[in-house]
């Protein structure tokens, strides 16, 4: 599964160099996640990087991108 952010993110980027995948990029309004590329932090930290450091808890995992 891959993590996404809602709506509630209010583009603080602070999220963006945390990812190990280089995953989180700022779109228009709000930042976003590659779900092609997130791997969920595995093999990198035991948390999801960008949930751990967003302030309005936007980063979620994503269930329309589950693990393969
Ligand atoms: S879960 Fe990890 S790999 Fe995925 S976007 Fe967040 S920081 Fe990047
Ligand atoms: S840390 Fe949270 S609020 Fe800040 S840019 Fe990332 S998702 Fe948005």
């Amino acid at each position: 599964m891959a993590f996404k952010i809602t709506e509630d993110c209010s583009a603080c980027g602070l999220c963006e160099p945390e990812c190990p995948s280089n995953s989180i990029t700022e779109d228009e309004d709000i930042y976003v996640i590659d779900p092609e590329t997130c791997v969920e932090c595995e093999g990198h930290f035991d948390t999801q990087q960008c949930a751990e450091v967003c302030p309005v808890e936007a980063c979620i995992p994503d269930p329309d991108h589950p693990k393969e």
